[in-house]
């Protein structure tokens, strides 16, 4: 018998901890109280209604798109959004918003839930498709560029994506499914790989208030356990490997210390970052006109000539490109690993030289799969 199941044995018989009334059907993991479905779902949305009215997520009247990928954490997010915004008088006026990246026999799937989802609780849907925005679709990608760089493009493209959906929608915010293991993982990634931007972003609950479409996350305290209508569906060209690492080890941290997962939370949120840590910042594409958290890539007559705002050479004109567009840009052109590698200091990418270490386009605050939502 697992931890798990044994556990579950023991709740059974004992009385809610709330109700006092009905038999305790699970143990919250966060804080191992044992209580009934009943109250678990009652407590559940009241923490979320918690979170958004502490952090002033939303304003009446505003619009706002719910990134929607048909897993289990956008679909309860749809669910209770829409029915604390009506429980609770938000006034907000919710759109399902999702990407169709253009995988057969994954991303289908996953789009007819969304599709329920629509009838289900009466928001309306509007999909954006990689082909109609990119004129590729995921698997002809993959067939270019092999299996090795792909969730680069995708999670590039599908951030850039949900923006230009949103923008089409004319929403005030979008808001994602990121909840509590997935902000963790994040937090711990970006330790890992040293970046101290992404690390400084990833526990803000309200992230881009300087752009256009600021992006909220209402599961930000919210355990993965806990998210009910749990179905997984697996991109099938997922490797996450990195990712995966961490989400193993804090399953096995939360097994030792159920709290885990928050204090790693606030570990992020409690560091401080030194006032001389360069940050990069946000700007406009020059190329698609769209907001782009990335660094800019410099490109003069087809080449990246530097990555961010100080260029090498001044008086030349110089163009610059968001991530989405240099990737776009490579994959038409037939060099599918431009923009892509991990550079260092004038490595050389296909037929272009680029001038900075900083260029990898892993994005540690975008969630890259289906499975994770956006
Ligand atoms: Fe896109 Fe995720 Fe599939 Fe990678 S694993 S191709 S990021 S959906």
């Amino acid at each position: 018998m697992d931890g798990g199941e044994e556990r579950r044995k023991r709740a059974v018989g004992r009385l809610c901890s709330i109700c006092h009334e009905k038999k305790a059907a699970l143990k919250r993991p966060k804080t191992l109280d044992q209580i009934c479905r009943e109250c678990f779902y009652a407590v559940f949305e009241e923490e979320i209604h918690k979170v958004i009215v502490e952090n002033n997520l939303f304003k009446p009247g505003e619009r706002i798109a719910i990134g929607a990928s048909g897993g289990k954490d956008s679909t309860v997010l749809a669910y209770v959004l829409s029915k604390l915004n009506q429980e609770h008088n938000y006034g907000l006026d919710l759109f399902l918003l999702s990407v169709d990246e253009g995988i057969t026999g994954y991303r289908d799937d996953s789009l007819e839930t969304v599709k329920r989802n629509e009838i289900q609780y009466g928001l309306p849907l509007k999909i954006v498709s990689y082909k109609e925005l990119y004129g590729w679709t995921m698997d002809e990608i993959v067939k270019a560029i092999g299996l090795k760089n792909n969730c680069t493009f995708c999670g590039v493209f599908r951030r850039q994506a949900l923006d230009r959906g949103a923008a089409l929608l004319r929403t005030d915010k979008l808001v994602t499914g990121h909840n509590a293991d997935d902000i963790a993982e994040t937090v711990l990634l970006n330790i890992l790989r040293g970046d101290i931007a992404r690390l400084g972003r990833c526990t803000q609950i309200t992230t881009g208030e300087d752009g256009p479409i600021p992006r909220c996350k209402p599961f930000k305290y919210t355990y993965e356990k806990e998210i009910l209508d749990y179905f997984s569906t697996e991109c099938i060209y997922s490797p996450n490997a990195y990712r995966g690492f961490a989400r193993e080890f804090i399953k096995d941290l939360e097994q030792i210390r159920p709290r885990a997962i928050l204090d790693i939370i606030r570990s992020g949120e409690n560091f401080r970052i030194s006032s001389s840590t360069k940050m990069p910042e946000q700007g406009t594409c020059e190329r698609c006109g769209y907001i782009s958290s990335q660094k800019f890539l410099d490109v003069v007559n087809d080449k990246v000539v530097k990555v961010g705002k100080d260029f090498m050479n001044k008086s030349r004109a110089v163009i610059k490109w968001c991530k989405a567009c240099v990737l776009l840009d490579g994959l038409n052109r037939g060099l599918p690993k431009f923009g892509i590698r991990r550079t260092k200091d004038s490595q050389k990418v296909g037929e272009h030289r680029v001038s900075n270490s900083e260029t990898t386009v892993a994005n540690f605050e975008s969630k890259q799969c289906g499975n994770l939502d956006f």
